[in-house]
Formats: C-alpha cells, structure tokens, sequence
C-alpha cells in the first residue's frame, strides 16, 4: 500500500503511522524525522533544512524532494510505504505523482487527520520524543511508563525545539495556506479518506483503518 498522512502539525500523524506501519508491514517515511537526523547528524541537508524548521517554515521543494526521491528509491520502499509529513504543498504533491509514475505505481489512499487548533497547541506543548526510535509521547496524554523515559530504549526524551507555543502558531499558519489546500487537490485525485483525530490514540488508529479500508475496496 501507498499511503500518505496528512493533518495540522499535532494532529498525531506520527503516532498513527507508526502503528499502522508497523501493523502493514511497510515502512514509515517521514520527512521531520528524516530532516531532525540530518540536523542532530551535522550533515550539509541538516544545515540546509535547520534555520528553515528553526523557524517553522517549510524547507524548500529542491531540498526535499531530492530526499524523498532517494528515501523511495531504498528497497524497504518498493513494497508500499507510508508517507508522514510529505507532501507538505501542491507543488510537492505533483512530484511525487511523477516520481512514482516513473516508478510506475501510483498512490493508493491520502488519509486527512482532522483536529482543531486548540488541541494542536496542548499537543504539542506536551509532545516528548525519544531521540534512539523517535518514538512520540505526551506528558499527559500518552505518558511513557517511567517518566521522561523511552519505553523501547529507556533513552531521555527530549522536546522539539519547534514545539514552542509561538513556532507552533506559526506552524498552524504555515499549514492553513501551504498545507491545507492538498485536501481538495487529493480529493480532486479521488484518493481522500478523512477522519476525526480526536479521542483516544487507539480509537484513532481504529478509524483510520476502516477509512483506508474502505478506501481500498471502493478503488
Ligand atoms: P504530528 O506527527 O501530526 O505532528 P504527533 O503524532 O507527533 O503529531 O502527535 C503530537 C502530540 O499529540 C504527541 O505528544 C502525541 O503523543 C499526542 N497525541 C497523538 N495522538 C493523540 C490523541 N489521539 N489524543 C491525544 N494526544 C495525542
Ligand atoms: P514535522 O516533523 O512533520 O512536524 O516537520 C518538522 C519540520 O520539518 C517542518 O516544520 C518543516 O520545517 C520541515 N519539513 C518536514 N516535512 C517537510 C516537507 N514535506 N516540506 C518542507 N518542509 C518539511
């Protein structure tokens, strides 16, 4: 399966791909991870991307879709993949139709995360991420087992540095006019399935199977 997530920063598009990656045997692909290892990593992408997501910006098109073209071509991705947090505006959706038509597969669903800003904020302000498997948390509402802890590595948790409340405000903007607008160029495509992202993690990823499901079956 070829599947992307889309959804407002916070709307818990990494939380879900994880499960459902790893319930489809398909690897998650996502650009933030992909963009903070580069970062912490000190390579020319990282220093190229940083001052763009210091900001809350997007990184420019050149950047990433280079990166997404060498991420799909990896073997991993031959079988499906999900994509999480690409991609990101109209320009980059149209690439990515041409970099798998050229691959010769095409996407099989776009999964629309929706959950309103007031909610995004408390996510985020609370999100915690493990910096061994990237592995996402919140201090209140999906708490690791031991405080501050990973529950796969037991590694210190850090916060994201774009995790402040005036970058995620901007984030929200930056979504509203770049981001948003693919939600009727996906449907246009007839590839859009669109569920709630409130309530309970598993209640989400429960949702989000039954939307690609059905989906799937209506193609
Ligand atoms: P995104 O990848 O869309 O930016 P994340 O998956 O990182 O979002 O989730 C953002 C924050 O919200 C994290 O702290 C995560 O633990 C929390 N979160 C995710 N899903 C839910 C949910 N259904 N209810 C409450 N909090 C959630
Ligand atoms: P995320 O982890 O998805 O919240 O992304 C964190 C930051 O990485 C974003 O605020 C952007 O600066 C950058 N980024 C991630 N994906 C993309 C993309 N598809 N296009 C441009 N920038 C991106």
């Amino acid at each position: 399966m070829r599947a992307v997530l889309v959804g407002p920063p916070g709307a818990g598009k990494g939380t879900q791909a994880q499960i459902l990656a790893e319930e489809l045997s398909i690897p998650k692909v996502s650009t933030g991870d992909i963009f903070r290892a580069n970062v912490s990593g000190g390579t020319e992408l990282g220093k190229k991307a940083k001052e763009f997501m210091d900001r809350g910006d997007l990184v420019p098109d050149e950047i990433t879709n280079a990166m997404v073209k060498d991420r799909l071509a990896q073997d991993d991705a031959a079988g499906g993949f999900l994509l999480d947090g690409f991609p990101r505006n109209v320009p980059q959706a149209e690439t990515l139709k041409g970099m798998l038509a050229d691959l010769g597969s095409n996407l099989d669903v776009v999964l629309e995360l929706r959950v309103d800003e007031e909610e995004v904020v408390k996510r985020l302000s609370g999100r915690r991420s493990c910096p061994e498997c990237g592995r996402v948390y919140h201090v209140e509402y999906d708490a690791p087992n031991v405080a501050g802890k990973c529950d796969n590595e037991g590694a210190e948790l850090y916060q994201r540095e774009d995790d402040r409340e005036e970058t995620i405000r901007h984030r929200l903007k930056v979504y509203r006019e770049q981001t948003a607008p693919l939600v009727e160029y996906y449907s246009g495509e007839g590839l859009l399935a669109t569920i709630s992202a409130t309530g309970p993690v598993a209640e989400v990823t429960s949702r989000a199977k039954s939307a690609i499901a059905e989906k799937r079956s209506a193609a």
